[in-house]
This record gives structure tokens, C-alpha cells and sequence, in this order.
């Protein structure tokens, strides 16, 4: 069974996690603060706070530039779930927007229009990697105050051509960019989360936010030679990352160069493989962007069946996953206000499926999986 993500990890990640349990502090502490520091150095940016999850980074992010109970956030619907609830915990109002059909991103022509005077926040999702288009959307935050939040979620590794230079997603181009160590991404630690900002006092926010607002860590308590008390001058969470995790993180960092590199290669292979299967459309990067592909989405021809296809490649030995989810299609979002028609989000959840990519695949197992799509394509 080919699948259609594997983790990455191996010996480091094992000798790492092992290390920290012999040395008796699991919880965040010292591994936490130097995956911190690695990780800003990775991406580029001034500031990066571990926490347990991009969801609740997500989260953190809406706190601190100030999304509160009746504002809302635009967003596209087509995304994982977790967007929309983020913005929902913080009693705000998600606003869907339709995506570009060709980055599977935030149409930013569609943006402008859906600004009112509730909207605080305009949250721009790299989808399965690939960067949003922040030249455009910039200035329209900039033009009504609107602060950004970028979710890099999928988008480590990945690069964007912002003025004329190349950069790396996360340094970051909005307020905040939130990253997720989930398996399904390139970099993992079981569950984790990465928030990435230049702006000091944010950065101080989540750390305090992460850890129930208390003023000084217990790590900290704990290596000090005079009584310290503690202070809590914020009702906060607890969003830790535990010391195991960041460990196996520092491993994972190593490893990200390589991952991309394969994912490139990897994707290069399909895209000329495809080009002989009839209907079938494979994604494509903008001349500014470089996606690390974290998910390889084509678009299956006119008039073949999603779910058919999909139980036909699976037949074959081969795991596919429909097309990105549309928020607004699902029950937990059906007394949701949608404002505006969402006809190509709705087309790429429908007629899309990725295919399996993943830094172990060899070129064998890739050939075979263009093999049985067009094998189930035939067939229609
Ligand atoms: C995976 C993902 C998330 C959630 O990340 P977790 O770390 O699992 O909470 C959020 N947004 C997008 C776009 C994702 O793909």
C-alpha cells in the first residue's frame, strides 16, 4: 500500500526524544527555547514561540491582534476545518471568500468587497503549501487597518518572491505565522505548533498566553537559586510543547532542506508524468511562488467520479485523499452566514484528489500511482 504521507523521522529523532527523558525534564524547558531559536533561524524571522499545535497558534494569533466576540475574519472556507474554529473560539465571525482556482488560494480580487467595518483580521492560508498571494493582499489589510495572519500550517519549507528578493513563508509578510508539526506536514513531532512574528510584544503574548499567563515558567522556577513567585496577570491556556517534542523537532529541522529538495524532485516527476494522462490537470507554481508541496492536488477531468476514482486507485494499492475540505460544507458550520458564492472552492473539494508524496516514495511507487489513476480514469 503506497500511503499518502509517511513521516520522516528515523535515528536522530529516537536518540533525541531518549535523551531528553534520561534527563529528567520533559516538559518546556530547555529543548523548547532552542527548537524556538532554530526554527526563527530556519524561516527567517525574529521570533518563534512552540506551542501544541497550529490550531491553538492559530488561536494565540487572533488573541493578540485583538479579534474579539463580534468581529469577523475573512478567510477561505476551502481549508481544514481548524481555521474557521479558531476564529469561532474567539467569538468572532469567520467570513468565507472564494479561492483562485489555480493556487487553491484566497482570491484576493474577491477580498476588498468583503470587508465591513466588523472585520478585524483577513487570515491568508498557504494551502498545502503553496504561498498566498501577499503582494496583493497586503495592501488591502494595509488600506483598512485589517491585521494579517498567515497559516503556514502546510507551508515549511516553502518560499514566496516578495519586492525582488526570495524568502522563505514565516519570516513573516502579515503580523503572525503559524506552523503545524502535525505528521500530515513536512516537519513533525507527533502534534505541535510554531508561531513566528517580528513583533516583540506578540511574541511575549503567546509565551505568556501558552503557559496559564503566568509571569515566570516553572522551568525557570525550578533552576533558580532564590524563591521565585510566580505572577498571573492574564487569564491564559496551557499550549505547551513538551520538551520531547522540541527534541525531536531540533532533529526534524536538520532534515527540512532535504525533505523539500525530494518533494521538488518528487513533484517534478508528476507533472511529466501527467502531462499523458487525458483530462487530468496538475498543479503549477506562480512565477513568485516555490511551494514544498506538502500536498499534490490534481484536478480530475470533467465527469469523472471523486469517490470512484479514489476507491479504484485504493484498489490498486494506492491511498488518495478527496480534495481539500470546504468548512462551510460540513454540519459544524451550517448555521454559518455565507455571504458570498463559493463556486470554486466548492469545485476543487469536489473534483480534486491528492495523490501520495512523500519524502521515502521511490520513483517505482510514483510511476505506479499515475499508472492507477489513469487505469481508473479509463474506466469512465
Ligand atoms: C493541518 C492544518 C491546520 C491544523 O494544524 P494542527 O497542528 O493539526 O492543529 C490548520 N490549518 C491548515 C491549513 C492545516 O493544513
Amino acid at each position: 500500500m503506497i500511503p499518502i504521507m509517511a513521516p520522516f523521522v528515523g535515528e536522530a529523532e529516537a536518540r533525541a526524544a531518549s535523551a531528553v527523558v534520561m534527563s529528567g525534564w520533559l516538559s518546556q524547558g530547555p529543548e523548547v527555547a532552542a527548537f524556538e531559536k532554530e526554527f526563527a533561524e530556519a524561516v527567517g524571522s525574529e521570533h518563534a514561540c512552540a506551542v501544541s499545535n497550529c490550531t491553538v497558534a492559530l488561536h494565540l494569533a487572533l488573541v493578540a491582534v485583538g479579534v474579539k466576540p463580534g468581529h469577523e475574519v475573512i478567510l477561505a472556507s476551502h481549508t481544514f476545518i481548524a481555521c474557521a474554529n479558531a476564529v469561532r473560539q474567539c467569538g468572532a465571525t469567520p467570513i468565507f471568500v472564494d479561492i483562485d482556482p489555480d493556487t487553491f488560494n484566497l482570491n484576493p480580487e474577491l477580498v476588498a468587497a468583503a470587508v465591513t467595518t466588523r472585520t478585524k483580521a483577513i487570515m491568508c492560508i498557504h494551502q498545502m503549501g503553496m504561498p498566498c498571494d501577499m503582494a496583493a493582499l497586503l495592501p488591502i489589510a494595509r488600506d483598512h487597518g485589517l491585521a494579517v495572519i498567515e497559516d503556514a500550517a502546510c507551508a515549511i519549507g516553502s518560499e514566496i518572491r516578495f519586492g525582488n528578493e526570495w524568502q522563505r513563508i514565516g519570516r513573516p509578510l502579515g503580523d503572525v505565522a503559524c506552523f503545524s508539526l502535525h505528521p500530515r506536514k513536512l516537519l513533525t513531532v507527533g502534534d505541535g505548533g510554531v508561531l513566528t512574528t517580528n513583533n516583540a510584544e506578540f511574541d511575549q503574548l503567546f509565551r505568556l498566553l501558552r503557559q496559564h499567563g503566568m509571569s515566570v515558567s516553572d522551568s525557570v522556577r525550578h533552576n533558580s537559586r532564590t524563591v521565585i513567585v510566580e505572577e498571573y496577570p492574564l487569564p491564559g491556556f496551557n499550549y505547551r510543547l513538551t520538551d520531547v517534542q522540541a527534541a525531536i523537532g531540533r532533529a526534524q529541522l536538520k532534515r527540512l532542506d532535504d525533505i523539500v529538495r525530494r518533494r521538488r524532485e518528487l513533484a517534478d516527476g508528476y507533472y511529466n508524468m501527467l502531462s499523458e494522462v487525458p483530462g487530468v490537470k496538475a498543479p503549477q507554481e506562480p512565477a513568485w511562488a516555490r511551494t514544498n508541496w506538502q500536498s499534490y492536488c490534481v484536478r480530475l477531468p470533467e465527469g469523472a467520479d471523486q469517490r470512484d476514482v479514489m476507491q479504484k486507485m485504493l484498489d490498486q494499492g494506492v491511498a488518495t485523499r478527496r480534495g481539500i475540505m470546504c468548512a462551510h460544507l460540513e454540519r459544524a458550520y451550517s448555521d454559518a452566514e455565507i455571504r458570498f458564492p463559493l463556486p470554486e472552492s466548492e469545485s476543487a473539494h469536489r473534483g480534486c484528489i491528492l495523490l501520495p508524496l512523500f519524502h521515502q516514495m521511490t520513483d517505482e511507487m510514483q510511476s505506479h500511482v499515475v499508472h492507477s489513476l489513469k487505469e481508473a480514469l479509463s474506466e469512465i
